[in-house]
């Protein structure tokens, strides 16, 4: 059976009734310009074939329920001033769904009540943006039970404010905004400051293909917090109001100074170079320059391993197995790293090769689950036929 069908289904077990609309949003990869949205910089995603659907039958009251044919138990909440969090662990995923209803209500939006059922097949917690395919879907879904809609860039705010201040993960716009205004068979440049998108086709003869390590990530939670530390105190030495307006001479000169320490100077190091690589590898897709740009994915991963450390043994042997094979012309981490997911640019006529060989000579190092996917950049959250 379909997905969509095993959807259907879910709906009227759990209901009884029918739904009667229906909408999806996807994950995403990020070809290039990791750890750059929270700098206010540039990004260079695409929206991909796995998503997240919601079925959805509209109520006359304020209920919300809602069923995830991936996790247990139905969830019911009222549309009120404040919704609870959930209390259960088991049905924290809840926690985004009554999110995205509270930033919605918090912003004025007059909802209505809604039965929805829901089924994602982007994997969790492996960089390819579950969460935000989640938030947009749930938003989208909240909306259009209520006849209304908004802007994708409105949407991804509303998704990333949800998942900021409910969830409380401290993530920047990139996934929502990818999952939100994804174009089909386009890239996009993302100004993570103005939120402009420009999108540009892949070029012709390569393929994306995305490599799940099977390792996810931990606690990282630290982690992270010491890298968005780093990069404030670089913007702060620098008296700019993000790093995205930051140079490396003024992060050298600063550090020279004695205001900004090496290993934070280093950290922003990567960043100031990324902005730099995410606009250069925009001019090699427009060019049609598929080889610069995996050159540039190549420096992309090796700054992210040396500088801004958020690799894992995992990710890098991933990427070293992928760079020697023939027709890989660049290959890299994707997402906040720590796990997750590699991204390589892949020759056309060797995709298959590629594929076959990169399995086993992962498998022989590590003894977990690789999962790839040859992709291709999917269209943005919208309305599905439930047919
Ligand atoms: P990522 O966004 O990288 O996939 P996150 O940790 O940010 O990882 O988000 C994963 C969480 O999103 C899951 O633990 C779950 O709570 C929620 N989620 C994603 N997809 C679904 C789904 N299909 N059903 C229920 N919850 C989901
Ligand atoms: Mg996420």
């Amino acid at each position: 059976m379909s997905r969509t069908g095993h959807l259907r289904n879910l709906f009227s077990t759990t209901y009884g009734t029918a739904p009667t609309l229906a909408v999806r949003a996807p994950g995403r990869v990020n070809l290039i310009g990791e750890h750059t949205d929270y700098n206010d910089g540039f990004c260079l995603p695409m929206a991909i074939e796995r998503d997240v659907r919601v079925a959805i039958r509209p109520r006359t009251d304020k209920t919300v329920r809602v069923v995830s044919l991936e996790q247990h138990g139905v969830v019911t909440f009222e549309l009120s001033a404040a919704i609870p969090k959930a209390t259960d662990k088991a049905q924290h995923w809840a926690d985004y769904v009554k999110g995205c209803a509270q930033i919605l209500v918090e912003s004025g939006e007059s909802l209505v009540g809604a039965d929805l059922a829901l089924t994602g097949d982007v994997p969790l917690g492996s960089g390819l943006s579950s969460s935000a395919a989640l938030e947009v879907a749930i938003i989208h879904a909240l909306l259009t039970a209520a006849g209304r809609s908004l802007p994708g860039a409105q949407i991804a705010r509303l998704g990333q404010r949800a998942e900021n201040k409910y969830v409380g993960t401290n993530c920047g716009i990139l996934d929502q905004l990818s999952s939100a205004c994804g174009v089909l068979g386009s890239v996009m440049l993302m100004d993570c400051r103005t939120l402009e998108l420009t999108p540009a086709p892949l070029p012709a003869g390569v393929s994306v293909v995305i490599a799940d390590t099977g390792k996810r990530r931990g606690l990282v939670d630290s982690a992270y917090n010491e890298r968005r530390a780093g990069c404030e105190a670089g913007a702060k030495a620098l008296g700019v109001s993000h790093l995205r307006d930051a140079s490396l001479h003024g992060l050298w000169d600063a550090e020279r100074k004695g205001t900004l320490s090496p290993l934070a100077r280093q950290r922003c190091e990567h960043v100031v170079a990324e902005n730099g690589r995410t606009i250069a590898a925009f001019a090699c897709l427009t060019a049609g320059d598929a080889v610069a740009l995996g050159q540039l994915m190549d420096q992309s991963h090796n700054d992210l391993r040396d500088k801004f450390a958020v690799t894992c043994a995992e990710l890098d042997d991933l990427v070293t197995i992928a760079r020697a094979l023939p027709g890989c012309l660049g290959s890299r981490m994707t997402g906040a790293g720590f796990g997750g997911c590699t991204v390589s640019l892949v020759r056309d006529e060797s995709v298959q090769a590629f594929v076959a060989a990169l399995v086993p000579a992962y498998r022989a190092k590590h003894n977990l689950p690789i999962v790839v996917d040859v992709t291709r950049p999917a269209a943005g959250a919208g309305a599905l036929n439930l047919a």
